[in-house]
Order: structure tokens, then sequence, then C-alpha cells
């Protein structure tokens, strides 16, 4: 079974029909030190569309 990302983010290069096809993401805490839901954390790959 391929391994899928889900992604709602349409703005980013990697995106296609809301599935990233990056090679591998990374995730980081947004910066605000207290990380306890999902809000608090951000995708490092993303890169503006071309
Ligand atoms: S790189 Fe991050 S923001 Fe861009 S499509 Fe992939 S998961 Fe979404």
């Amino acid at each position: 079974m391929p391994k899928e990302i889900k992604c709602v983010v349409e703005e980013c290069h990697f995106n296609e029909n809301m599935i990233c096809n990056a090679d591998a993401i990374e995730v980081r805490s947004s910066g605000d030190r207290s990380v306890e839901t999902s809000d608090g954390t951000a995708c490092s790959t993303f890169k503006p569309q071309e």
C-alpha cells in the first residue's frame, strides 16, 4: 500500500490534489513553546508555488 500524506495546503508547491508529493517532510512546533494540539505544529517543508 502506498504511503500518502494528505494535506490541504493548496498554496504549497508539493501539493497535488490534496496529497503531498514531497519525498519527505519535516514538521516542527510553530513557535508557541507549548504544543498541545495540532494547531501548534507546522510543516517546515512548505514551499510556495512557483
Ligand atoms: S510539503 Fe508540507 S505543506 Fe507542502 S504539501 Fe507537503 S505536507 Fe503540505
